[in-house]
């Protein structure tokens, strides 16, 4: 499963953050997903918590924004959201687009227990 190492890879950046703030756990934390980026957040959201067990980041609320595609068209000039399973200029259906969002997967913010 993708989403369980993707939420691995999380768990250790946190755990690394957490340790050089010299944090006890991780409280929540916020993570960015775009709809182009390829993770289902249903599927992050229940690998999390699997991948979280034992580490700094047990318990941890989970929050997760969802980024929308954005395009800039190269022949109207418009910027839109198409859906992420047809990216093309939701105004003029060109497909000469620049993707310009939607590809996000970071870690936003994350708030620590400091003693
Ligand atoms: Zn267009």
């Amino acid at each position: 499963m993708h989403e369980l190492s993707l939420a691995r890879g999380c768990v250790e950046r946190l755990e690394k953050i957490a340790k050089a703030e010299n944090a006890l756990r991780v409280e929540r934390v916020l993570i960015q997903i775009g709809a182009y980026s390829g993770v289902e957040r249903a599927a992050f959201e229940f690998a999390f918590p699997f991948a979280a067990e034992g580490s700094l980041c047990e318990g941890a609320a989970l929050e997760i924004e969802e980024t929308p595609v954005r395009v800039a068209c190269a022949d109207c000039g418009a910027d839109s959201n198409p859906e992420p399973t047809l990216i093309q200029c939701a105004r003029c259906g060109s497909a000469h687009v620049e993707i310009g969002g939607g590809r996000e997967f970071t870690i936003k913010t994350a708030d620590l227990e400091i003693p």
